[in-house]
């Protein structure tokens, strides 16, 4: 089978490695040296450029290389009827759960104020709080909020998460759906963010949804940039109704040099890096859909391109 592989952000030796690894027969094509478009059966991308997926007749299955795949759904020259999977791998959660754990950290042990007070050589005390006093909410419990939200118990905090099904998962309070936005975001002193974004999802966070926080409620989006509305946010902390935020991502990436949020020194910005598909354990569930689809068995971790995730 000839696999193409697609991704401006990836190593295509890498994944070549781990793949030849887990298939050995695999043809392996980097673009844009794909040879004969007839030959290719399915497609690893990230970003692949619009309308470059419909010059293969013979392709069977569209990978996309991470877990959020609005980038492919909403390309209008996605060819029709080609079943879309995703990668969603426990190394993956993991790297996620690290970074979420990290930011809700730096926001409850006051990581802030204390590298405020340092640069202005001032000696700041702020008593610790238990953990059991602190309510983080995870907003999205899928395979990156679900091991967030674990671990977030586990550090022993008030965890609840907001889904669009109610959820049982031990120690978090489970809200869902529309009616259970509102209680959800007024419990949450620190928000996690980790939805996918979808025509239902996308500006969910806006001025309406930011007040419903507690006075004083520190976000931390690792989603997507879309789902929160950046000008409502950007007035949230300047009145400090949000007090501090941790932002991987963005509406536009890079983030414009001219964006007022570089100048608040409570918002921490890393440039879209939470999470990151990991070639040595990731290859293994490629090749597995592979295998699969050339058996014509059912697929991994398949996307339904109408509900956008
Ligand atoms: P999943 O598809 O596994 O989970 C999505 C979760 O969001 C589910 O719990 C789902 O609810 C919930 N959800 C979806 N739509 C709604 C809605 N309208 N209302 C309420 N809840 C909703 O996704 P992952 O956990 O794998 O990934 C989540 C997102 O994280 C990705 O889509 C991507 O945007 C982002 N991401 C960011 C990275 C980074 O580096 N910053 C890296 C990787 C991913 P239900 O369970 O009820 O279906």
């Amino acid at each position: 089978m000839a696999l193409l592989f697609y991704s401006q952000f990836d190593d295509p030796a890498d994944w070549g490695r781990h793949l030849r690894d887990a298939m050995p027969a695999l043809d392996f094509r980097v673009w844009p040296e794909v040879g004969d478009p007839r030959d290719i059966e399915a497609a690893l991308v990230w970003k692949a450029p619009e309308g470059e997926l419909r010059k293969f007749p013979n392709l069977k299955l569209i990978i996309n290389l991470g877990a959020g795949v609005d980038s492919i759904v909403k390309d209008p020259t996605l060819p029709e009827g080609i079943p879309i999977v995703r990668i969603a791998d426990a190394e993956m959660s993991r790297m996620m759960t690290q970074f979420v754990l990290a930011a809700v950290l730096r926001h409850y042990r006051d990581f802030v104020p204390f590298a405020r007070a340092q640069r202005e050589r001032r000696w700041h005390y702020i008593h610790p709080r238990e953990a059991a006093t602190c309510s983080v909410g995870v907003m999205g419990l899928g395979s990156l909020g679900g091991m967030a939200a674990a671990e977030l118990v586990r550090q022993g905090f008030r965890v609840a998460g907001w889904a669009r099904s109610p959820k049982s998962l031990e120690g978090v309070e489970s809200f869902f759906g529309g009616e259970g936005l509102a209680p959800f975001l007024a419990r949450s002193e620190i928000l996690v963010v980790m939805l996918p974004l979808t025509r239902e999802t996308e500006g969910i966070l806006d001025a309406k949804a930011l007040a419903r926080l507690p006075r004083g409620a520190k976000l931390v989006n690792v989603g997507r940039g879309q789902l929160v509305d950046e000008d409502a946010l950007i007035a949230a902390l300047r009145s400090g109704h949000v007090a501090e935020a941790t932002l991987d991502v963005f509406r536009t990436e890079p983030l414009p040099a001219d964006s007022p949020l570089w100048d608040f020194d409570q918002v921490l910005i890393t440039p879209h890096l939470a999470s990151v598909a990991i070639p040595r354990t990731a290859a293994r569930q490629v090749a597995e859909n592979l295998r699969r689809v050339a058996a014509g068995e059912p697929l991994l971790n398949v996307v339904d391109p109408q509900r956008g995730y």
